[in-house]
């Protein structure tokens, strides 16, 4: 029985490299993967990193839920499926940059063990940094920036996560974030110190 799979011969031997194109940009690709709450300060973080390491001479591309969902992910819900496809499409995606020699900043809740495990098999534990942005739901329900929580909380919203949701927190992130208490440039700081030293070239 022939299968669509049948029909596809993706072509590697006479493309570029993603080493070629690390050396050319001089910096190693990664993937850094903000987990956390909604509101806890994911994409206020990608933001500023992403302006630290442009300075520093890196080249980056932040990947963020909103934008994502509202682009190739247009036509996808939040059912279980949906936010396994969410998932799966945006891993592909950061592959795509990694493979490009680009360092990718990916702001998703991405709520439980299994969904960023998922990610990481697809993108490769090597280039797979998973930093948790440890906020408690409390102070995440405080700033509440989209309005999203008070919603959830008057059951317009169903399974939110932090509400009437799961969020697992990671347990081995290569690194954990604490902002309760800090401004974004520290968070930011704390960040850049540890990947830095991966990304730039010698
Ligand atoms: P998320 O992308 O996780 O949903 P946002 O970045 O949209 O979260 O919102 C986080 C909010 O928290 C922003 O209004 C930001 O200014 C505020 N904030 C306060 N302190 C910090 C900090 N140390 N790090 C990140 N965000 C912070």
């Amino acid at each position: 029985m022939t299968t669509h799979q049948d029909n596809i011969f993706p072509v590697f031997d006479s493309i570029l490299q993603r080493k070629d194109k690390e050396s050319l940009l001089r910096q190693k690709a990664v993937v850094i993967w903000l987990t956390g709450l909604s509101g806890s300060g994911k994409t206020t973080i990608a933001i500023g990193l992403e302006k630290a390491l442009n300075s520093q001479g890196i080249l980056t591309q932040v990947l963020d839920g909103d934008n994502i969902r509202a682009g190739i992910n247009n036509n996808l819900g939040f059912s279980e499926d949906d936010r396994k496809e969410n998932i799966r499409r945006i891993a592909e995606v950061s592959k795509l940059f990694l493979n490009c020699g680009v360092v990718t900043i990916n702001c998703f809740v991405s709520p439980t063990n299994e969904i960023r495990q998922q990610a990481k098999e697809i993108i490769g534990a090597e280039d797979f940094l998973e930093v948790f942005i440890n906020t408690p739901l409390e102070i995440c329900e405080q700033r509440d920036v989209k309005g999203l929580y008070k919603k959830a909380r008057a059951g317009e919203i169903k399974d939110f996560t932090g509400i009437n949701a799961p969020f697992e927190a990671p347990t081995h992130p290569f690194l954990a974030i604490k902002t309760e208490g800090k401004t974004v440039e520290q968070s930011v700081k704390e960040i850049l110190n540890k990947v830095l030293p991966l990304i730039k070239a010698n």
